[in-house]
């Protein structure tokens, strides 16, 4: 009997799926010692927090250690409670999922029907689309607009119209990213506020905040949360935290938007560990000052190297900066990997790389690799 050759699913898998595409992460730091036989690399490719996760969250995890033979409890409640408190809503309105990115997912699950329209940015995080396309959704990326958020184009894109054949209907759910990742902008209140009185009541707008706590705007899309019952905020423990290796985030919104993600959800994708090592985190207030510091630091050093190299970059509002470096970026980004140091091109953006804010010494280390991959 002849069989299927190994590269064939044995029967074929769901068509929506022939549009989502495989995440593609930074590279990890072993993958570099392995291809390369270098031993010390510094990884300014993913955002993570240079400072590693706060000394109190480790504590709290060498201690928790002696307990994960029990089932965590399905929601975190301390620390549902804690995040309330500190955001000043009801317990009710923040879930918290396994990352941001399972949040971002199960709403994408829950309100989506094959052939609801979705709408994403382009140039901005790889999961609104995919999470929207794995539910068969008719997804419109609407390109950034001076490397931000289009936000006049997404509206007309959410609302759709038009008529006959040629009739687009509404959307169903729009994501946004503030600040936007890889280009590190914001959007301001008012818009916003044009944005979301132009789309109506009856779509979601979910609003990606990963990186609010590098903004110093001064505006979070929270504060319009009394007056829009359809916005959605998610923000997450992988960034300033430096927890992205527990997988823990959450999202903000009235609790009627999350009762139904309860069902969809499977019951313990927030571990234990991942619960207490955030409470205790979320504690820790020199932890995130020190990071928001050197972050500040950081990028204005990255700025003034682009001022002297004669190169532009985009302003930004998160822990990374996009440099367009004026010739193709990948030469540029092996050349710097061959020093040990990964950063991160791609994005659909040829000439740009995205650098993560990483410690003095490691920006030390960008500096001399940049300059000689410059040459
Ligand atoms: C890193 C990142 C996230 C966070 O993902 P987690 O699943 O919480 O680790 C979400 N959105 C954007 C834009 C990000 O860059």
């Amino acid at each position: 009997m002849a069989s299927s050759p190994d590269s064939e699913p044995p029967i074929p898998i769901r068509a929506a799926l022939s549009r989502v595409r495989r995440y593609i992460p930074g590279k990890p730091v072993r993958e570099v010692q392995r291809e390369l036989g270098l031993t010390d690399i510094v990884k300014l490719a993913s955002n993570e927090n240079p400072l590693g996760p706060s000394a109190k969250a480790i504590v709290a995890m060498r201690e928790a250690a002696e307990h994960v033979h029990q089932y965590p409890e399905s929601t975190a409640p301390d620390l549902q409670r804690a995040l309330a408190e500190r955001l000043g809503v009801p317990e009710p309105y923040v879930f918290i999922g396994n990352g941001s990115d399972e949040v971002l997912r199960l709403l994408c699950a829950t309100y989506i029907n094959p052939g609801d329209r979705v709408v994403v940015p382009g140039t901005s995080f790889p999961t609104y689309a995919n999470a929207a396309n794995a539910m068969d959704a008719q997804v419109s990326t609407i390109p950034l607009k001076d490397f931000g958020m289009d936000l006049e184009s997404m509206a007309e894109a959410v609302v759709g119209g038009g008529a006959g054949a040629a009739a687009v209907a509404p959307a169903k759910l729009v994501f946004l990213c503030r600040p936007n990742n890889p280009t590190g902008t914001v959007f301001d209140e008012v818009s916003f506020r044009r944005f979301l009185d132009r789309v109506g009541r009856h779509v979601l707008v979910v609003v990606d905040e990963a990186y609010h706590e590098f903004d110093d705007s001064g505006f979070t899309a929270l504060s319009l949360l009394p007056e829009f019952a359809n916005l959605v905020v998610t923000r997450t423990f992988s960034k300033i935290y430096g927890l992205g290796g527990l997988r823990i985030g959450f999202g903000i919104a009235r609790p009627a938007v999350w009762s139904a993600l309860y069902s969809v959800r499977e019951p313990f994708t927030i571990n234990y560990m991942a619960q207490v090592a955030a409470l205790a985190a979320l504690q820790d207030e020199a932890h995130k000052e020190e990071t928001i510091a050197l972050t500040r630091e950081g990028r204005e050093r990255i700025y003034r190297l682009c001022d002297e190299l004669h190169l532009t970059y985009v302003p930004s509002h998160g822990n990374f900066v996009l440099i367009d470096v004026a010739r193709p970026a990948v030469p540029v980004y092996d050349a710097m990997l061959r020093h040990g140091v990964i950063v991160r091109p791609g994005f659909g953006l040829e000439h740009h790389l995205r650098v993560s804010i990483g410690t003095r010494s490691e920006m030390d280390r960008f500096e001399v690799a940049f300059r000689e991959a410059l040459q």
